[in-house]
């Protein structure tokens, strides 16, 4: 068990910077996910918390300990790989119990550790089978047994979900998921899949150009999203942004537009008179007489359960979620309301939330 800290971490390749001053602690028995687009230096940063990458600056620590020159070996994390290069000539056992073997530990530790780890991952009945017959599910969990058997301090994994369907990527989120319950070992988790992340971790990082953005629980990262950034790569639709030109005043629970005032979680930042930005999330917009805000119906998308109705208003492109049998016609105008508690107010400039 152990707890990862990591201190101004700064990588650069030449003059490019991958990963700028980042600071944060992963709590013992956490599952932390780093979250954000291709190339915003997730990998990056997991290589060097993983002994792999040398940072540029800055510091890791694992259980106190100062680890930043320490290669990978002497780190005592285990590594998951997104392509499982498991032995194809070697048994399920013999694959599992390779990391063992490689330390030299001695045959009936290892065909107990090996025994145990099957038992976690519910295949001890595959385990004198050859891996080269077995189904994509199966090879994942043999690649997780090689990982636990070890009994690390702390799993790394890299996107180790990429290669499956979405529908087997499904349920392996949730036998990853269920696995860290059984094993409470710390664990930091890769992936650019913002439902991925949601379904699975305690925290998200979500990053974005070497920056962390927000570091949060999954709730609050949907709820309060720091940026326009955040609010954007969260959720599915995303997040509805409109543009306003108002006063904002710090302390306030509204903002005062042209021809009338908007109610908003309480303001932390005052703009001043200028442009602002209002998240509303899809399923927070109702349909309601007198609301405050007018729309135009310009698409509908019916998903069975829900549909997402698409708008045209005077501040911009609004998507909302609407019950299935609301019945809705392109070219319809309707009345909108806001649930001023369910809102957020972004500042267009910097884009940070105020709210
Ligand atoms: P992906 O999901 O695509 O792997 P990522 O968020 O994990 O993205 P990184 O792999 O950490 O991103 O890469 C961050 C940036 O650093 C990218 O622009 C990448 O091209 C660059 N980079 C990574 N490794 C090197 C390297 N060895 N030399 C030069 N640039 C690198």
């Amino acid at each position: 068990m152990a707890e990862i800290k990591v201190d101004n971490l700064q990588k650069a390749f030449g003059d490019f910077v991958a990963v700028k001053n980042s600071t944060f602690t992963i709590q013992d028995g956490e599952f932390f996910c780093l979250l954000g687009p291709s190339g915003c230096g997730k990998t990056t940063t997991l290589r060097m918390i993983a002994g792999l990458e040398l940072p540029t600056s800055g510091c890791i620590f694992l259980d106190g300990e100062d680890v930043s020159l320490k290669r990978a070996a002497q780190r005592d994390i285990a590594f998951v790989f997104q392509l499982f290069a498991l032995y194809p000539h070697m048994s399920v056992r013999q694959n599992i119990g390779f990391p063992l073997k490689s330390q030299g530990m001695g045959r009936a530790e290892i065909r107990e550790r090996v025994a145990q780890a099957a038992q976690i991952l519910q295949i001890p009945h595959l385990l004198n089978r050859s891996v080269s017959g077995l189904s994509s599910g199966d090879r994942q969990r043999v690649a997780l047994g090689r990982a636990i058997v070890r009994q690390p301090k702390a799993f790394l994994m890299d996107e180790p979900l990429g290669a499956l369907d979405t529908e087997f990527r499904h349920v392996m989120t949730g036998e990853l998921r269920a696995l860290h319950d059984r094993l409470k070992s710390t664990t930091i988790y890769v992936t650019h899949d913002q439902l991925e992340a949601m379904a699975m971790a305690d925290k998200i990082a979500v990053m974005n150009g070497g920056l962390i953005e927000q570091l949060d629980t999954p709730r609050n990262i949907y709820d309060k999203p720091a940026s326009l950034f955040v609010a954007d790569f969260i959720g599915s639709p995303p997040m509805n942004f409109l543009s306003f030109h108002g006063n904002v005043e710090k302390g306030a629970e509204k903002v005062r537009v042209e021809g009338g005032e908007i109610g908003v979680p309480r303001i932390h930042e005052s703009l001043g008179e200028g442009e602002f930005i209002l998240g509303v999330r899809p399923e927070h917009v109702q349909f309601a007489d007198g609301g405050a805000l007018r729309g135009v119906v310009f698409g509908v998308e019916y998903l069975g359960t829900t549909q997402i109705v698409t708008m045209t208003t005077p501040h911009g492109t609004l998507r909302a979620r609407a019950p299935a049998d609301f019945i809705l016609s392109i070219g319809e105008r309707l009345s909108l309301a806001l649930k001023p508690e369910k809102l957020s107010l972004f500042d267009k400039a910097s884009g940070r939330a105020i709210s």
